[in-house]
């Protein structure tokens, strides 16, 4: 499809004077929303998940209602993924008057560079065309962001150049904002910009004019402003000036997935896990082991509710995770990649550093409550494949002195070799949909989260070198002091995951 390049053939086509002129961007976004649900019902945002019954039909609303709106929510729940899928909900192209900086419409040019050019060329001016992706200008606030960035400055030099007085609008060099005109503006962390900032934003989006350096500059832009925020950010008192507060449509809280299972669908759709190599077989229960890490992290006091656990945990972790097999499968020349539990606790580099600890929580150490954090989520997902099941012939093994060393570096053939001497052990794999004809690499890993569940559960003992070995006896109950009898001696072992 070529697209007209002037004005003239701009007005003869399908970008008419008549649909173009008062169409605005917010009228662009709820047109094509309305398009899309009548074509895809309410899977209107693909590629988000886990909020189809929440946010989505909150979003949509604000949409058809041409609002601002502002999402509020932790770390890591998908805000600037939502903002920027918006951009599919703008038209393919865009005309502009080739050469303004603030993308006019041909039709009603604001600018005073563009009314000039209109006057004097007509249906002769050249137009240009913007992608949805060119339309999307995002801005993370910090506390240094200034008019100049935002909106704009007086620049002297354009001034000395074009002849023009310093008060004159051809002399202003654009920030972010007038850029953004007829296009859409999303601004991250909205309550770190200063209030003199949130002042100038206010002003520019409510009046259309904005005094820079003293000069009253007049820009009545067409901008869908989307914002986000840490909600304990936004409503705290004096944060966020009452009137720009006032004039944001909708408030629409995003949350961390509710379930297990969402929370896995997102982490597969955002980690690299396809990679070029040997054939990788993640097993469920590494990957549900890994998501559990970040639920149980959320509910964990010893760390920071404010800021959340961001789903951005369990991504990075379950791509370590994914390394630390690849790097056993390569250097043991084995066919294919199955991760292993021991590799989930390889992947602590990929944990702590997005855990903010609480003060209980710094005194242990990130890596301490790291670990705290898996052995936890090992042991809900064991529940999920094992309760019930009778594992007293494995426990027994351990009991009667047997040890296995799993180093997370071993060969599978070597360590299934090992694994077949524990009695019993190899014949409870099928709850997890391995058999004696699978892989050794699958086998060994089952068998494996079978060992760790059971350490989890404290029913077997590990240590700090991969020795699984007998659990500590708990002492027997002291019911009356018999000091002619022989205490039994208890071993007291250094507990570490
Ligand atoms: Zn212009």
């Amino acid at each position: 499809m070529s697209l007209p390049r002037t004005l003239g053939d701009l007005r003869r086509s399908s970008f008419s004077e008549e649909r173009l002129r008062t169409r605005r961007v917010k009228d662009e976004l709820r047109e094509n929303l309305t398009a899309r649900i009548r074509k895809q019902g309410d899977a209107v945002f693909p590629g988000i998940v886990g909020y189809d019954d929440t946010v989505v039909p909150q979003i949509v609303n604000a949409i058809l209602s041409r609002h601002n709106f502002i999402l509020l929510g932790l770390r890591g729940q998908a805000k600037s993924r939502i903002l920027r899928a918006l951009t599919g909900l703008l038209d393919q192209h865009m005309p502009y008057l080739a050469g303004c900086e603030i993308h006019d419409n041909p039709y009603a040019p604001i600018c005073r560079r563009c009314r000039e050019e209109v006057a004097r060329m007509g249906d002769a001016s050249p137009i240009a065309y913007l992608s949805p992706e060119e339309r999307y200008i995002e801005k993370l606030a910090t506390p240094d962001v200034t008019i100049a960035d935002l909106i704009g400055d007086i620049d002297p030099i354009k001034a000395a150049r074009g002849g023009h007085e310093l008060s004159s609008e051809l002399t202003v060099h654009y920030g972010l904002l007038p850029r953004a005109n007829r296009g859409i503006f999303a601004i991250n962390e909205l309550p770190d910009l200063a209030g003199k900032i949130q002042v100038g934003l206010f002003n520019i989006m409510q009046e259309g004019d904005v005094q820079i350096k003293g000069y009253p500059i007049r820009l009545p832009l067409d901008v869908a402003r989307v914002v986000s925020a840490n909600p304990e950010d936004y409503t705290a008192r004096g944060k966020i000036i009452t009137p720009l507060k006032d004039r944001i449509g909708s408030e629409i809280r995003t949350h961390y997935p509710a379930t297990v299972e969402e929370g896995i669908a997102i982490t597969a759709q955002e980690a690299w896990t396809k990679r070029n190599g040997h054939p990788l077989h993640l097993p469920n229960y590494v990957q549900e082991v890994i998501e559990r890490i970040a639920f149980a992290a959320r509910e964990d006091k010893k760390i920071d509710k404010r800021s959340g656990v961001s789903q951005r945990l369990p991504i990075s972790a379950i791509e370590n995770v994914i390394s630390n097999a690849e790097r056993r499968a390569i250097r043991n020349d084995e066919n294919s990649v199955v991760p292993r539990i021991s590799d989930v606790y390889a992947a602590l580099p990929a944990i702590t550093g997005k855990l903010e600890l609480e003060y209980e929580g710094e005194m242990k150490g990130a890596d301490h409550v790291g670990r705290e954090l898996i052995r936890l989520a090992i042991a809900k997902t064991y529940d999920e494949y094992f309760t019930g099941a009778n594992m007293q012939q494995v426990v027994q093994w351990f009991d009667l002195g047997g040890e296995i060393q799993l180093a997370d570096s071993i060969p599978a053939d070597e360590a299934l070799e090992n694994l077949r001497g524990i009695q019993g052990l190899t014949d409870k794999l099928t709850p997890l949909g391995v058999g004696p004809k699978d892989s050794a690499e699958k086998q060994v890993s089952a068998a494996e989260f079978i060992l760790e569940g059971l350490h989890a559960h404290r029913r077997i003992g590990r240590s700090e070198e991969r020795v699984f070995k007998a659990g500590e006896k708990k002492p027997e109950p002291v019911r009356e002091k018999s000091f002619d009898q022989d205490e039994r001696p208890f071993r007291q072992r250094r507990q570490f995951n």
